[in-house]
C-alpha cells in the first residue's frame, strides 16, 4: 500500500541522484489519442515557426523582435521604443493570462505548445527513436562497448541534431534581424557580418546542448514558469492527475472475481513513458510538464485489463478527492476580469495609436534671439516618429501670417519606422510683435495632408 503522506520524493528531483549525478531518462515510445493530437498540433506550430519569417507585408517581415535597433513588428504592426508603454502593458497582460491560464488549466502550455517540449518530444526524440530504437534498445546501446555500429548511430544522430539546432538558431535570428539580413549573414563571408554570425553560432550551440544533453533539465531546473507552479496551482487546478481514489490500493492484475485492489495494476508504464522520469502516482510534481504521455499509456493498459479509461486524466485534486466537477473560483473570476480590462485597454491604445507621432516644443535655454535684420527668432524642437513602413516627406507650416518658418539642417523626410529629431526657427518681424507671448500654431503636413497641429507660443522682447 502506498503511503501518500510520504513526501520524501519531493526532496530531490527524479533525474538527479542524491549524490548529485544525472539520471538519464529513456522514455518509452508513446502512442495514443493525446500523443496523436499533440503531434498534429506540433506540425502546425513548427510550420508557423519556420514559415512566418518568410511572410512579408509591404516588403516587411510579419513578426520581428529587433532588440538591437529597438524595432518590433507584431503581425504586421510596427512598434518602436516610443511604444514602450504598449509593450509594458502587453507584458503585464501576457503574465496575467499565463497566471489565469495556469490557475485553471495548470501546465497545459508546457505539454502542448512550449517550444522546448515540441522540439524535444516531437522532433529530437522521434529522430532518436528512429536511429537508436525504443527505450530498451537505447539503454542497451549506451551500456554497450563502442562498436562500429554504435559509433555510426551516435555520430549520425549527433550530426542530425546539430543540423536541426543550426536550423533553429538561424530561424531565431530571422525573428531578430529579419529574413533578408539572416540570408545575407549565412550567404556572405562571416567577416562581413561577424556579430550576426557569432550570434547564430551561439544560438545553435545552445539549442544543440539543450536538446542533445540538457533536455528535461531545462524544464525542471531552468524554466522560471515551472518554478512558479507551486504558487499558481491550487487544488481546483486541472492537471494531469492520477486518480488515487480509484487506483489504490494498487496491485498486480487479477481476475475480476479475485480482485481486492484498486484499478492500478502497478505496471509502471506511466513511469516508463514519462520524459521527466517521474511517477505521477505520487501526485502533482514540479517536474510534470503535463505532456499527457502517462494518460495515453495508462488508457492503453485500462483497455487491456477492461477497466474504464481515465485512471490518469486531466482532473483537479479536489475533483478526484470529492468526485466533484471543475468549478469557477473567486480567484479565476478576479484574474479573468483583470485580463479583460488589460486586453481592452491594450486593444484601444493600439487602435488609436497614430501612424505618425509628433511632438513640438520650444527649445529650453535662450528665450528669443534678435537676428539683427529687424527680426526676432525662437528655436523649436520637433520629434517625429514614423510607425509605418513608408517614407513620409514632412512639411511644416505656421498659422500666423507674420511668422516665418526656417528649418535648421536638411529637409525633413521620415524613413520607415524611424525617429527623427530636428530643430527649426520661427522668425517674426520685431515691429509685428505686439505682446511678449504670441500664440502660435504649428501645422505638420505629410503628403499634403494635415497630420498634426500643435499649439505653442512665440516669445518676443518686452515692449518698452
Ligand atoms: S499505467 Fe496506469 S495501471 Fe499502470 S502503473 Fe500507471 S497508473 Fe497504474
Ligand atoms: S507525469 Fe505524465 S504528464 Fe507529467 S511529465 Fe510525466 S508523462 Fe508527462
Amino acid at each position: 500500500m502506498t503511503d501518500f503522506n510520504d513526501e520524501s520524493f519531493r526532496d530531490h528531483i527524479s533525474t538527479v541522484t542524491k549524490e548529485g549525478k544525472r539520471v538519464w531518462v529513456y522514455p518509452k515510445k508513446q502512442k495514443g489519442r493525446f500523443y496523436t493530437a499533440r503531434t498534429i498540433l506540433s506540425w502546425f506550430l513548427l510550420a508557423f515557426l519556420f514559415l512566418m519569417p518568410w511572410r512579408k507585408i509591404d516588403g516587411h517581415t510579419f513578426i520581428l523582435f529587433n532588440f538591437f535597433e529597438r524595432k518590433f513588428i507584431l503581425f504586421g504592426l510596427a512598434f518602436g521604443p516610443q511604444d514602450f508603454y504598449l509593450f509594458a502593458l502587453g507584458v503585464v497582460a501576457f503574465f496575467v493570462f499565463i497566471v489565469l491560464f495556469t490557475a485553471v488549466f495548470g501546465r497545459i502550455f508546457c505539454g502542448w505548445v512550449c517550444p522546448q517540449t515540441v522540439f524535444m518530444e516531437m522532433v529530437f526524440r522521434k529522430i532518436e527513436y528512429f536511429i537508436e530504437g525504443d527505450a530498451a534498445q537505447q539503454r542497451a546501446l549506451d551500456a554497450s562497448p563502442w562498436t562500429g555500429e554504435k559509433i555510426f548511430k551516435k555520430t549520425v544522430k549527433q550530426i542530425i541534431f546539430a543540423g536541426i539546432a543550426i536550423l533553429i538558431g538561424n530561424t531565431l535570428m530571422t525573428y531578430i534581424v529579419g529574413i533578408d539580413e539572416t540570408l545575407l549573414i549565412i550567404s556572405q563571408p562571416p567577416s562581413l557580418h561577424l556579430s550576426g554570425f557569432i550570434a547564430i553560432m551561439v544560438f545553435s550551440g545552445i539549442f544543440y546542448f539543450v536538446f542533445s544533453k540538457f533536455r528535461e533539465q531545462a524544464c525542471t531546473i531552468v524554466c522560471p514558469y515551472g518554478r512558479l507552479q507551486g504558487v499558481l496551482l491550487d487544488p481546483n487546478t486541472i492537471v494531469v492527475a492520477y486518480d488515487n481514489v480509484r487506483g489504490e490500493p494498487r496491485g498486480k492484475f487479477t481476475n475480476e472475481e479475485d480482485r481486492i485492489t484498486g484499478d492500478c495494476i502497478d505496471c509502471n508504464l506511466c513511469v516508463a513513458v514519462c520524459p521527466t522520469g517521474i511517477d505521477i502516482r505520487h501526485g502533482t510534481q514540479l517536474e510534470c510538464v503535463n505532456c499527457t504521455s502517462c494518460i495515453d499509456a495508462c488508457d492503453r493498459i485500462m483497455d487491456k485489463v477492461e477497466r474504464p479509461r481515465g485512471l490518469i486524466r486531466y482532473a483537479s485534486m479536489n475533483g478526484i478527492k470529492d468526485k466533484i466537477k471543475f468549478s469557477v473560483t473567486p480567484r479565476i473570476i478576479l484574474y479573468s476580469v483583470l485580463l479583460v480590462v488589460l486586453l481592452s485597454v491594450l486593444t484601444t491604445l493600439i487602435t488609436i495609436r497614430s501612424d505618425i507621432k509628433i511632438n513640438i516644443l520650444r527649445a529650453p535655454g535662450k528665450i528669443f534671439t534678435e537676428q539683427g535684420d529687424g527680426k526676432v527668432s525662437n528655436l523649436y524642437h520637433i520629434v517625429m516618429v514614423n510607425n509605418t513602413f513608408k517614407d513620409v516627406p514632412v512639411e511644416v507650416k505656421l498659422s500666423n501670417p507674420d511668422a516665418e518658418y526656417k528649418l535648421i539642417g536638411k529637409e525633413i523626410s521620415l524613413q520607415p519606422m524611424d525617429i527623427l529629431d530636428a530643430e527649426f526657427l520661427v522668425l517674426m518681424p520685431k515691429d509685428k510683435i505686439a505682446t511678449t507671448v504670441i500664440p502660435l500654431n504649428v501645422q505638420v503636413y505629410a503628403n499634403g495632408i494635415l497630420i498634426n497641429e500643435t499649439k505653442t507660443t512665440f516669445i518676443g522682447p518686452v515692449k518698452k
